[in-house]
């Protein structure tokens, strides 16, 4: 039986895979980032019921961040700051007696994609992942394609360089402007030209109404999805606008890589009505002649699944999996 973790900021969504890659049971339990982390570590066990008793033949992690393959430590991660620096690979193969191979959690989530398209012989794939952020991960020839360590980073790359200044300390990034933090600023600058709240707000909000510069804090992805369900035209703009701006990011990724698949993956995906025309229209007006039209973009519903067949792809290719 081999565990794969995939660890956010907020929660850790596990998986008991066996070697075919049938899901045996799975659980989500809170990340518990704040802890210190030992501390954090032991409270995902205690939550998922396993010690090194369990049977585990070896451990996928998926992790948000930059990583330093050769120490199995996190270098950076917004998500996880207390586990930067922290040796998270061999501590986690003590506690559990098993071996434990990490990647990064887009990286993990762009080779579940291959997983899913290698068998009508695609070799080429960009995969991004749409959430707090914007995350990227590469396929090249059929393997994933890390730089140094660290590429993809596809969410960094400059969109506007006088821009707002960015997590990573950058000054206008992509993922300012495709991301569900793109959503909430929009959705917040939008109503703040309200004279008056638009209908889904006023019901939304009934009495406790926030003050004009706190609409961004009341603010969240899920919140926008509703409304533009409701055909609130606030955050049906910031929806259009997030496709546009998709489409202006992956058209330069493509002109550069070529790819045969884009992958679009992460939350925001459940939304893809809102903005998935855009994004086609956008991608097809910001790719060259010769590589426009030449890939298939593809939505990934089940963004989890396919970091889980990532991460058991990962142990596989180090000889784990048998
Ligand atoms: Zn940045």
């Amino acid at each position: 039986m081999y565990l794969m973790l995939d660890v956010g900021g907020t929660a850790v969504k596990a998986a008991f895979m066996d070697a075919e890659g049938k899901i045996l049971r799975e659980q989500t339990v809170p990340s518990r980032a704040s802890f210190e982390a030992d501390a954090m570590l032991t409270s995902w066990f205690q939550d998922l019921g396993i010690s090194d008793q369990s049977g585990i033949e070896a451990v996928g992690l998926g992790l948000p961040g930059s990583l330093d393959r050769s120490s199995g430590r996190i270098i950076s991660s917004p998500n996880l700051q207390k586990a930067e620096g922290f040796a998270i690979v061999e501590k986690l193969e003590k506690m559990l007696h098993a071996p434990v191979v990490f990647e990064n959690d887009v990286n993990v989530f762009a080779l579940g994609a291959y997983e899913v398209f290698r068998d009508q012989g695609v070799e080429h794939l960009l995969a991004v992942a749409l959430g707090t952020g914007l995350g990227g991960g590469l396929i090249f020839s059929g393997t994933l394609y890390t730089g140094k360590g660290n590429a993809g980073e596809i969410g960094h790359m400059t969109f506007d360089r006088q821009g707002e200044r960015c997590g990573c300390g950058n000054w206008g990034c992509n993922e300012m402007y495709a991301s569900v933090t793109f959503l909430r600023k929009q959705v917040a600058a939008g109503l703040g030209r309200c004279s008056e709240l638009p209908p889904f707000w006023r019901n939304h909000w009934q009495a406790e109404i926030p003050a004009r510069d706190s609409y961004l804090a009341a603010i969240n992805g899920k919140l926008i999805y509703a409304a533009a369900s409701a055909g609130d035209e606030i955050a049906r703009a910031a929806f259009a606008g997030l496709g546009k701006n998709l489409g202006i990011i992956l058209g330069s990724a493509a002109n550069l890589l070529h790819p045969e698949v884009i992958a679009v993956g992460g939350a925001i995906i459940a939304a893809r009505e809102f903005f998935w025309k855009e994004l086609e229209q956008s991608l097809q007006g910001h790719t060259m002649a010769g590589i426009r039209s030449t890939w298939t973009l593809v939505p990934m519903v089940e963004t989890r699944h396919t970091s889980f067949r990532g991460l058991l792809r990962l142990l596989r290719e180090k000889g784990l999996v048998v």
